[in-house]
């Protein structure tokens, strides 16, 4: 589905990834992970064309996106749950997740199915909700533009326990419904069961891929700080 072929990819004049690869495969999920610092999110914003690579490939279901447009990118089914969320804070829950709504399984029902939270908010404004919740509305409206490939960046970080079983437990539904998902998290005990194979970055360099099973304490130890 996903292709990410030895991508470099700068800021100004500062190298931030000197090769990445990352393959992903139709229904899977895969954990891209490595300390802080690494290149995780500008990995994503070199897929979502963000900061687009100036070596390397990426291809989507066989087509070359490289250096495609953002707009064009989400069109072809990429969708994306940023870090730090980046909900419309001056519009409502409701406005947020049919701001991005295009034809398919998800709709506003299904989104506040599986975020009854969100149906109770329904009318609040987003610069209002919890932390939580606004990481509710934007997973929420990313599913808005069905997407065939949804990439999620830190969508549990800094949030309460209760909360983030909540995101975990919506991580699995859409799992479980056969989503293609590219998950960035550092909580290894919720990753690793839910993925299909994993890939670490280390400053800016793909350095190790394989199935969770494979990920020895010494692989944690020395990529991960585990
Ligand atoms: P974290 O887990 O902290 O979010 P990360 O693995 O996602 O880290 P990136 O945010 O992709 O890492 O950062 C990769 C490198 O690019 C770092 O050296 C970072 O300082 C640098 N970098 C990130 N954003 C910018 C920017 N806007 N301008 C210049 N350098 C940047």
């Amino acid at each position: 589905m996903l292709r990410v072929s030895n991508i470099e990819t700068f800021y100004g004049p500062s190298q931030a990834l000197f090769g990445v690869d990352l393959t992903i495969v139709a229904g899977e999920l895969v954990a891209l992970m490595g300390r802080n610092g690494m290149g995780k999110t500008t990995t994503i914003r070199s897929v979502f064309g963000l900061t687009p690579p100036s070596a390397g490939s990426i291809e989507f279901e066989g087509k070359d996106i490289t250096r495609a447009q953002g707009f064009r990118i989400a069109q072809m089914g990429l969708g994306l749950v940023p870090e730090g969320r980046r909900c419309f804070t001056n519009l409502s829950v409701r406005e947020n997740l049919l701001a991005t709504a295009r034809a398919g399984h998800w709709d506003q029902t299904k989104v506040e199915n599986l975020f009854p939270r969100l149906a109770e908010r329904r009318d609040q404004s987003a610069n209002t909700l919890s932390g939580g919740e606004q990481q509710m509305l934007a997973i929420g409206r990313a599913l808005m533009t069905n997407p065939k490939l949804l990439v999620l960046d830190e969508a549990t970080e800094g949030l309460a326990p209760v909360i983030r079983q909540e995101i975990w437990r919506a991580i699995r539904t859409l799992k479980a419904e056969g989503l293609s998902i590219l998950l960035v998290d550092k909580t290894l005990k919720e990753v690793l069961p839910l993925a299909s194979h994993c890939l670490i970055l280390e400053k800016g360099q793909t350095v190790w891929a394989g199935e969770p099973d494979a990920l020895t304490d010494d692989l944690k130890d020395r990529y991960l700080g585990v």
